[in-house]
């Protein structure tokens, strides 16, 4: 069944009567902006395909993630008792401005600003009123400055989008990301699994809202009990025997703070068997702080080192 359905602009909170309704997001979208999402596609797809420089005919990555944010945007808007509007519509443009003019913004700032205008273009011609517009423009670019404290929307949006990297589907982009860079499960695995089990164990500290705080909780634990089981099972392979570990360090940027680190390791050095002494350190990099841990075999010569951005804390 098709719910169609029009809520007065200057409804303040829908959530509840959303909610009785049964309504997801896609719905709560095409009742007051049909065609919208469709329109979202359209321009997704062709950013990617114009990227790719190549037709990839109807599926996109960039898409699958868009609907991915929006639909935890909508949870956690009505978790919060806020009108999911605002929320999801930003959510639908977040990524919009990433790869326009046929490349790719490294930069996030100068990519929510495509993605803000490219909104503020679009949104009139569905009908959306300027009081809401705003909202939506204010979200977007407060997203990665120090006004997101203060925004909702923002804080909304941030959650959402860290909260898309973990869990089953998160999981899943993770070793589709690998596979775009043609990483087999060892290389993936041994270069990049301790980040992704730190941001893990760190993701209900870098939440913004109370809802993305308490799913973060959930989804960290998903995430780690696939992991494990996958070590176990490429152990089994005899593709790579690797452990995780963990340890807590004080955090370089917040006094009385401190991060879980985790990270896998071969248990001994595969060249001698030997023991490992390991070594950490922080380091400020352009955009964030770096944290290098390094391990030396007791007995040969054997080095091991990672290193990567410690995650944000809200
Ligand atoms: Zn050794």
């Amino acid at each position: 069944m098709n719910i169609v359905l029009t809520v007065p602009a200057t409804t303040r909170d829908n959530s509840a009567f959303m909610a009785v309704e049964k309504m997801n997001c896609v719905q709560a979208i095409e009742s007051r902006f049909p065609g919208l999402i469709e329109k979202v596609r359209a321009v997704i797809l062709d950013s990617e395909n114009a990227l790719e420089g190549h037709d990839g005919g109807s599926e996109s990555f960039l898409w699958e993630h868009t609907m991915h944010v929006t639909s935890i945007a909508y949870r956690l808007a009505q978790e919060e008792g806020l009108d999911p509007h605002i929320p999801i519509v930003a959510a639908l443009f977040h990524d919009i401005g990433k790869f326009t003019g046929g490349r790719y913004h490294r930069d996030e700032i100068i990519e929510e600003e495509e993605s803000a205008q490219i909104a503020e273009r679009l949104l009139p011609e569905f009908g959306m009123k300027k009081g809401e517009l705003r909202k939506v423009l204010s979200g977007l670019r407060a997203l990665y400055n120090e006004k997101i404290r203060k925004n909702p929307v923002a804080a909304i949006l941030h959650d959402a989008d860290f909260l898309s990297k973990f869990g089953a589907l998160g999981v899943a982009s993770f070793f589709t990301k690998s596979t775009l860079r043609r990483r087999p499960l060892r290389a993936s695995v041994f270069g990049y699994l301790s980040k992704e089990l730190t941001y893990a164990a760190c993701l209900p500290l870098n939440m913004h809202t109370a809802a993305g705080c308490k799913l973060a909780a959930k989804k960290a634990t998903d995430s780690l009990k696939f992991f494990r089981a996958l070590l176990t099972e490429l152990r089994e392979a005899h593709i790579a025997d690797l452990r995780i570990r963990n340890i807590r360090i004080p955090h370089p940027n917040y006094r009385n703070r401190s991060l879980e680190i985790r990270y896998v390791l071969p248990p001994a050095c595969p060249e001698c068997g030997g023991r490992w002494d390991m070594a950490w350190g922080t380091e400020k990099d352009v955009k964030c702080t770096k944290l290098n841990i390094e391990w030396n075999c007791r007995q040969c010569a054997e080095r091991l080192e990672t290193s990567f951005c410690l995650p944000e804390i809200a």
